[in-house]
């Protein structure tokens, strides 16, 4: 079988890879891996910032945004051989943390959990995969085309969650919602706003290209332009923050309305510096009873979730998100990002080729 690998630590190490099918071990569902979807911590392991392989080589399968197809399951798992399901990324850390404990693993407190793909454990982008069954979720038959947007949904999913949670802790209905970033995890953001009934508005930094269109189909309001100017028009509810930038941020942390929640999904590279008001945005929050809360990952609760999202969603819709379709013979291809890409996704699926 074909299967990207990488060597985290070592700038241009990806490569595309003949390796033997994987053996299932006791227990395991062996799967045909149909797409895997790339995203910016693929290209972040890429650039050697980021990754761990698993313990005693130098080398892993990279792929975390997983699509597959059941070859065969054990008996009583749940699953049968032929069923569309997706895997989950991270696993508990070994001791485990009380979280972890708990299952929550997308809260790990302890750090020491590992995520397929990414840290200390081979990821999904290989021809075949091996998965433990209580670590799958099988999808709708039909989202064979879009089912690789499972991840990106599961940690939309979390961070509406996390608002839902946050929110509830005083009365709470939340009408208007900002989402700041039309890429992949923006956009299934913005849409899960849609499928609540909310007034859902979508701030990003291009005027062009598919994101606008993507954005008004969903029957939602795409602005571009500065940030604080928008926000504090808008004065929304909930902001589900996902560009990671450092101004916008701020932006959103100031405008909110009265008991805003906002919710930070995007990772900022450190070391830029800007300056802020620090006592404007403090008595606001204060005076306001506003909170702000990060979020990352996604445990199985969120991957049931994300699975009702896309069975709800427009396929059509799900699969222009989907920008680019690459053979995995060419999947180096898909670690340089396109101008009007949003998602770039390996076709893994040997009649791909
Ligand atoms: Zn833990």
């Amino acid at each position: 079988m074909r299967a990207v690998t990488v060597r985290p630590g070592r700038r241009g190490s990806v490569e595309v890879r003949e390796l033997p099918d994987p053996e299932p071990a006791d227990g395991e569902m062996l799967v045909q891996g149909l797409a895997l979807g790339m995203c910016g911590t693929d290209r972040e392991i890429a650039d050697a910032q980021y990754g761990d392989p698993p313990a005693g080589r130098d080398w892993m399968v990279l792929g975390h945004e997983s699509l597959g197809r059941v070859r065969s399951a054990p008996p009583g798992s749940g699953f049968t051989e032929g069923d569309l399901v997706v895997g989950v990324v991270r696993r508990p850390d070994p001791i485990p943390c009380p979280a972890c404990a708990h299952g929550e693993f997308d809260m790990c407190r302890n750090g020491r959990y590992t995520e397929r793909g990414i840290k200390g454990i081979d990821g999904y982008g290989a021809q075949a995969w091996c998965v433990e069954p209580g670590y799958a979720v099988r999808l709708d038959p039909g989202l064979e085309r879009v089912g690789v947007l499972m991840e990106p949904t599961t940690v939309v999913a979390k961070a509406w969650e996390q608002a839902d949670r946050v929110g509830a802790r005083a009365w709470y209905e939340p009408r208007r919602v900002l989402v700041t970033g039309a890429g992949p995890i923006g956009l299934l953001a913005a849409l899960i706003g849609v499928q609540r009934g909310l007034e859902v508005h979508v701030l990003d930094r291009v005027a062009d290209g598919p994101k606008p269109e993507l954005v008004r189909h969903l029957g939602a309001n795409y602005h571009t332009g500065d940030s604080a100017r928008v926000v504090s028009a808008l004065r929304p509810d909930v902001v589900i923050e996902a560009t990671g930038a450092g101004q916008v941020v701020f932006d959103a942390m100031s405008g909110t309305a009265a008991y805003g929640i906002v919710v930070l999904t995007g990772v900022s590279p450190r070391g830029r510096t800007l300056t802020v008001d620090a006592g404007t945005i403090n008595r606001e929050i204060v005076l306001e009873n506003d909170a702000v809360v990060g979020s990352v990952n996604a445990n199985l609760r969120h991957y049931e979730l994300a699975a009702d999202v896309l069975a709800k969603a427009d396929t059509s819709w799900l699969e222009r998100m989907i920008t680019r379709r690459v053979p995995v013979a060419d999947a180096l291809r898909a670690f340089s990002p396109e101008p009007d890409d949003i998602k770039a996704v390996i076709a893994l699926d040997p009649s791909a080729e």
